[in-house]
């Protein structure tokens, strides 16, 4: 299967949405537009054929928790996103992080995780430092970066730093 699957997850508003448009589509937009599940297909190329790749964003918070499952069920890899701007959003992963472990189980090394700070733009309303995020990066033995979707700081990083551990189809 030449498929590649990376889902995003975390609270509501934290800027999920955001940073897949701004990486699929290179735009911003201050409106905020309420997702239940949205996914986005590019298909890619390699020197064995080609194969696609889906970017599952989902619904923030608690409330479609079956869609939550099946979408980690049928990740490859996971973004997990908060917001510097508000703390509760960075202890607000951790269930996310839990449902993902006890989901891949023994297999969980095998899928890359990295956990993303959004809004790093806005630093009149920061709450949490790079440290912060550092801390439950290591605890999580996963990567992490702060990014601004806004601002586009880091997002081409983010995506590059999944897909490189996508093997090419
Ligand atoms: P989602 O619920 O996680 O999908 O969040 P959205 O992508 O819909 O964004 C929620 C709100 O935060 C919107 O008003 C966005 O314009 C805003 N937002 C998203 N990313 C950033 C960012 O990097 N910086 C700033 N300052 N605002 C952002
Ligand atoms: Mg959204």
């Amino acid at each position: 299967n030449k498929d590649y699957c990376v889902v995003i997850l975390g609270s509501t508003g934290v800027g999920k949405s955001a940073l897949v448009k701004r990486w699929v589509r290179g735009n911003f937009r201050d409106k905020y537009v309420p997702t239940m599940e949205d996914t986005y297909h590019q298909v890619r190329s390699g020197n064995r054929g080609t194969g696609t790749l889906h970017i599952t964003d989902t619904a923030g918070g608690h409330r479609y928790p079956g869609l939550q499952r099946l979408a980690i069920a049928r990740g490859h890899a996971f973004i997990l996103v908060y917001s510097v701007t508000k703390k509760q959003t960075l202890e607000e992963l951790k269930p996310f992080y839990e449902l993902i472990r006890e989901i891949k189980g023994r297999n969980l090394r095998k899928y890359p995780i990295v956990l993303v700070g959004n809004k790093c733009d806005d630093s009149r309303r920061r709450e949490l430092t790079a440290r912060d995020g550092a801390a439950y990066a290591m605890e999580w033995n996963c990567a992490f970066l702060e990014t601004s979707a806004k601002k586009d700081v880091n997002v081409q990083e983010l995506f590059h730093m999944l897909l490189n551990h996508a093997k090419k189809p």
